[in-house]
């Protein structure tokens, strides 16, 4: 299965490293309409994610404590980690 997942939230891109998770779901308690832990005990997006609130997205990605989310916002900047 594929390391890295990627997808477009609340105006921002959202890519998701699985060799880094650590499973800690810091990420999952902020942001839970959009983070889940699956059966190999990793994070992964929910199937239907709505936009949510930009500034609660981004600091649900800055929680992660490996840096295994990364945010590009619409210039393509990446803001986090
Ligand atoms: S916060 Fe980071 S390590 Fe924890 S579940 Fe989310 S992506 Fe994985």
């Amino acid at each position: 299965m594929e390391a890295t997942r990627e997808r477009e939230i609340s105006g921002l891109t959202i890519r998701i490293d699985r060799d880094l998770c650590i499973g800690s779901g810091n990420c999952v308690n902020l942001a839970p309409e959009i983070f889940e832990i699956d059966e190999e005990n990793l994070v992964d997006f929910l199937g239907d994610t709505p936009d949510i609130d930009q500034d609660r997205l981004v600091e649900a990605c800055m929680l992660c404590p490996v840096d295994a989310l990364i945010v590009e916002n619409a210039d393509g900047d990446q803001v986090v980690p």
